[in-house]
Formats: C-alpha cells, sequence, structure tokens
C-alpha cells in the first residue's frame, strides 16, 4: 500500500492507474468524502469492491469521470436536464442517476437498469481517473455501515490490507456524500440529499421532489437509493438524537448523561459551539457553530469516529434543522442513530 502526499506525484498517479486497469482497487479523496475505487466497467473489479467494504451486492455504486462527455457512453439517453446539471454543478457534489448503457456491467449498478454518475471536484480525484481509463466506480472507503471517512486515516481504520493503495491528500473540503439525483424517471426527485441543496436544485429542476422514503421507518415506503435503506454512517455506541426548544434539549442531555454516570457508562453529548459549555458531565464534542452549516457538515462524520475512539457507550445528540445543507446532516444522523428521535 502507497501513501500519497502530494498531488503533482506523477509517479503514484501512473501506479493507482496500473493497479485500476490490472482490476485491482485504490482509495481516493474526493471533495466530498474518500471513496474506494475500482474500474466501473469490469464487473470482476465491482465485485472486490463489495468484498472488500462488506457491502451488499444490490447497493449500486457511483461511476466517477473526469469529464462530462464521458456520460455520453455509459448514459443513454442523456435528457437535456443533465446536461444543465453538469454544467451548473460539475465537477461537484451532485450524483447523476440516469438509464445504463451496455457498457456499465450489471455488477457496477446492482443489477438495476440505471447508473449513478459524478465527476468530482478535485484535482487529485480527476488526475487519477483519467490516469486509470475514466471510469472508476467508487463507494465511500469506509466499512459498510460505519461511518464515511473524511481523511485517510479512516480509510486505513477501515480497509487496511483489504485494498492495494491509497491516494492521501489530507482531509475532505464537504465531509459529506453527493447530492443524489434521479432523472431517469418522469419527474426529477432527490435520492440523497448533500451539499448541492434541495433549494439549489429547484432553481433550475421546478419539478424536483425528496423522495418520501427517506424520511419514513415505513418498510413499505422503502427509499429509493437501494443504500439508503440500511443502518448506516453509525458509530459503534448507540446513538439518540434529542429534539425540541435548546433549553429543553441541554436539560434532557444532561439528565440522560448524568444517569449514564451515575450506572458507571460513559456517555458521549455531540452538541454545536454555542452549547458545549451547557454540558458539565461525558465527552462533550462540539460539530460547529450552529451558524456553519457547511462546518458542521464538514466534521460531522469524524467527530462521530472520534466518539468510537474515546470508548463511550452512548451518544446524545442535539436535532439539527432541515433547511439548506442541514437537511443532509439531519439525514446522516437519523441513520446513524437508526431513526431514534426523542423530542421533549
Ligand atoms: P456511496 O457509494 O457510499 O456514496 O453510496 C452510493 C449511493 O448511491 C447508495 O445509496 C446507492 O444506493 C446510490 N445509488 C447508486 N446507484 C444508484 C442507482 N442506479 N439508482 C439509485 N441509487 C443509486
Ligand atoms: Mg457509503
Amino acid at each position: 500500500m502507497r501513501l500519497l502526499h502530494n498531488e503533482k506525484d506523477e509517479e503514484a498517479f501512473e501506479k493507482a492507474g496500473k493497479i485500476i486497469k490490472n482490476g485491482g482497487l485504490v482509495a481516493f479523496p474526493t471533495e466530498t468524502v474518500y471513496g474506494l475505487g475500482g474500474d466501473a466497467l469490469r464487473p470482476e473489479s465491482s465485485l472486490k469492491i463489495y468484498a472488500a467494504k462488506g457491502r451488499p451486492s444490490d447497493n449500486p455504486l457511483i461511476v466517477h469521470i473526469a469529464d462530462p462527455e464521458a456520460l455520453s457512453l455509459i448514459a443513454d439517453p442523456v435528457p437535456e436536464e443533465a446536461w444543465m446539471l453538469a454544467e451548473a454543478f460539475w465537477p461537484g457534489p451532485l450524483t447523476m442517476i440516469l438509464k445504463k448503457t451496455d457498457k456499465v456491467p450489471p455488477e457496477t449498478t446492482g443489477g438495476l437498469d440505471t447508473v449513478a454518475i459524478r465527476e468530482p471536484d478535485h484535482p487529485t480525484a480527476l488526475s487519477f481517473i483519467r490516469h486509470a481509463g475514466g471510469y472508476i466506480a467508487a463507494p465511500s472507503a469506509n466499512l459498510s455501515g460505519s461511518p464515511s471517512p473524511t481523511e485517510a486515516l479512516h480509510v486505513i481504520r477501515d480497509l487496511s490490507g483489504r485494498i492495494d493503495m491509497i491516494l492521501d491528500d489530507g482531509k475532505c473540503r464537504v465531509g459529506l456524500e453527493s447530492t443524489i439525483v434521479d432523472l431517469s424517471t418522469e419527474r426529477p426527485v432527490i435520492l440523497r440529499p448533500g451539499r448541492i441543496t434541495l433549494e439549489e436544485l429547484k432553481k433550475l429542476l421546478p419539478g424536483v421532489s425528496l423522495d418520501p422514503g427517506l424520511k419514513s421507518e415505513d418498510p413499505d415506503l422503502r427509499p429509493k437509493a437501494p443504500g439508503m435503506k440500511y443502518r448506516h454512517y453509525a458509530p459503534k455506541a448507540e446513538l439518540l438524537i434529542i429534539r425540541g426548544s435548546e433549553q429543553r434539549v441541554v436539560e434532557r442531555i444532561n439528565a440522560l448523561a448524568e444517569k449514564d454516570v451515575r450506572e458507571g457508562r460513559l456517555p458521549g453529548i455531540l452538541c454545536v459551539e454555542e452549547t458545549k459549555n451547557a454540558y458539565p458531565s461525558g465527552v462533550v464534542l462540539p460539530v460547529g457553530s450552529r451558524q456553519k452549516g457547511e462546518e458542521v457538515a464538514n466534521r460531522l462524520f469524524g467527530v462521530l469516529r472520534e466518539f468510537d475512539e474515546r470508548g463511550v457507550d452512548r451518544i446524545y445528540s442535539e436535532g439539527f434543522s432541515e433547511e439548506g445543507i442541514y437537511l443532509a446532516v439531519s439525514n446522516r444522523l437519523l441513520k446513524a442513530a437508526g431513526h431514534k428521535e426523542l423530542w421533549v
């Protein structure tokens, strides 16, 4: 396994490209999270990705490209809106679902006749994709179910010994996975919220809506993105979200944390900068200022992993709104909590 610390390290890109062309796996940074890449057009590579992550094989992979024109080989038809969104948001944290061509093996798409495609906004990712033939299937580079990796160390912790190489280029700028929009159906639908918000997409696609399965625990209302139905992004400790007015949330979390301490458990508290001093006991980890949603989004997964490292037994999290980027933050947190929320 080789680490790259300098994005201009041409030799490392060439080596990474060769590994992919020979059917191997390379983890690489993107602006969202680290990806676990294999050749998207080779069935064996996609099977290897599922095996390395321990991911259910009905959960399709996103194909990463380095040039919007590459869409035409793997998707057909490419509707006008897809070119418009590519123009507006690529390279960037937006994934589009389109009907696939025969070039894309069913192993890459979990057997679906559609394919997820994105051009990441990261020079190391783009250079790697180009050296590797232009079509990289990549889910997040974590073990299935755990929080997505936002730095190379997280990838090493989860996947060391299971992959051939990591391109290390520091921390990810966005820190949450891409927004996924399905353009393969009559009306566009957001299957996963992310850094590109519903509000931003509505400006270009007035008819876009949120997949109702995203919020529901009802098994008849399954999310349309297969990956969104699993418990996901989850730390090892049980996580409970407490929602309501700030004062009541603080009081309830303190009561729960004090009970834990009395009974010999170590509680963790996920809060914002504004309230961090209101919690006298437990491991208190602020994710950022509530005024700065992008900062909160960026630090969420790292903080969830840190609770595990600190050995907490339970985590209590303050709740967040669903405005703008907070829709994505709340979605990841709710899934990490296995939908356990307490209103106070
Ligand atoms: P990850 O690779 O960890 O970012 O997860 C990729 C997400 O994209 C998962 O939630 C998948 O279920 C979703 N996805 C990938 N391809 C498709 C597709 N063709 N249709 C619907 N969802 C998809
Ligand atoms: Mg993932």
